[in-house]
């Protein structure tokens, strides 16, 4: 495969490919689109089962944050960066040093950031060799983690809905089913039941299961967590919970959590639309940590940070709005309203 015919390339700016031998680092950089600002995204380390899966993932998620950023309002553009190796063999400070190097190389227009196999500690021997890493304050109210606000923004999402739905926004007596009780899920099972809502969560991992029980959650199995009768179901865990068989099964009227690609393919976007479960696009409702990392880099309070988590309400309730009016899924909407934003930027830019 090459970058130009993979079902991911989307006109993307920069795809940059580093091989650096002594350190057996291994790894790709994809800008999709930065009319609005730096790209800026996390940098995922996962064990590729070839250099093909890699390109893919990093071609798809780049061009994911530029949607993400730009309907969450930032002065970013997308971005990501992933290395091919298992996190647990392959990676050393030697490797993350190349990485350093390798992002410093592009002279800013890539932004690096924490994602899965890699860690806060990590992005600080990245930032050994480049300023261009954001997401490793240690100052910041949760230090450099930004997903107590991803499960601020889920939060606001969730009452955003709520409202919409049901003209009122109350969370007492309502019922969540939270699917994935990891590290936005835990705090997301505490917000809701702080509020009075009564939560049930599911988790594959034992001690994040008793962590969700001391959150305040009543346990139930993974396997009935979709189908639960609930007002609103969280999926927290991993991408492409809700697929053709799934979507089914789903008896919440609300769907709004954090997990990134939440739906399988588009089809179920339109499908929840039919059977009148409100969805709250991923992209938008988990964008609270990228929030955080814009504003952790640009070193200012947690005060700014909150009131701008804030506005992901704002932002689902136009959507939900607009989505209705016009007869489309939320998550269609959601993309059209993003692209406004991003092509509207270089338009202006261009003029
Ligand atoms: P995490 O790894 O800490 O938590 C995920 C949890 O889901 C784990 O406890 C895991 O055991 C559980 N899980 C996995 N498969 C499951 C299944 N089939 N059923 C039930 N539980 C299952 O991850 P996280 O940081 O909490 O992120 C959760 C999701 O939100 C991910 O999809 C992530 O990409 C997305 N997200 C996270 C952030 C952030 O700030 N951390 C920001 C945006 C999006």
């Amino acid at each position: 495969m090459t970058v130009f015919n993979s079902q991911h390339y989307d006109g993307h700016e920069l795809v940059s490919f580093k091989h650096d031998a002594r350190s057996g680092l291994r790894a790709i950089v994809a800008v999709h689109n930065s009319n609005l600002g730096p790209a800026l995204g996390g940098c995922r380390m996962y064990p590729y089962a070839n250099d093909d899966d890699a390109l893919d993932d990093v071609l798809r998620l780049s061009k994911g944050m530029t949607y993400k950023s730009a309907l969450a309002g930032l002065p970013l553009g997308g971005g990501k960066a992933v290395i091919i190796g298992d996190p647990a063999k392959l990676k050393s400070r030697e490797l993350l040093l190349a990485m350093g190097s390798f992002i410093d190389d592009l002279g800013g227009r890539y932004i690096t950031a924490e994602d899965s196999g890699t860690s806060v500690s990590d992005l600080k021997i990245i930032a050994e060799r480049t300023s261009y890493v954001s997401g490793v304050m240690d100052s910041g109210r949760f230090g450099g983690d930004p997903s107590p606000y991803t499960a601020q923004g889920v939060y606001f999402g969730i009452k955003a809905a709520l409202k919409f739905k049901h003209g009122s926004d109350d969370l007492t007596s309502v019922r969540v089913a939270v699917q994935g009780a990891g590290a936005v899920g835990r705090h997301l099972i505490a917000l809701l039941t702080a509020a009075g809502a009564t939560v049930f969560a599911a988790d594959i991992n034992t001690t994040n299961k008793d962590l969700a029980r001391q959150a305040g959650a009543t346990i139930i199995a993974c396997d009935e967590v979709l189908g639960f009768a609930a007002d609103v179901l969280a999926p927290c865990a991993m991408g492409a919970a809700i697929n053709a068989e799934t979507v089914e099964e789903i008896q919440a009227g609300i769907v709004a959590g954090a997990a990134n690609n939440q739906l399988a393919g588009a089809t179920q976007g339109e499908r929840l639309m039919e059977r009148g479960i409100l969805y709250a696009p991923d992209f938008v409702i988990n964008a609270g940590g990228i929030i955080d990392v814009y504003y952790q880099r640009a070193e200012d309070s947690s005060a700014s940070t909150s009131a701008h988590v804030e506005t992901i309400a704002v932002t689902l309730s136009e959507i939900f709005k607009r989505a209705v009016t016009s007869g489309v899924s939320t998550a269609t909407m959601a993309e059209c309203l993003a692209e406004e934003k991003f092509l509207l930027g270089r338009r202006v830019r261009a003029a």
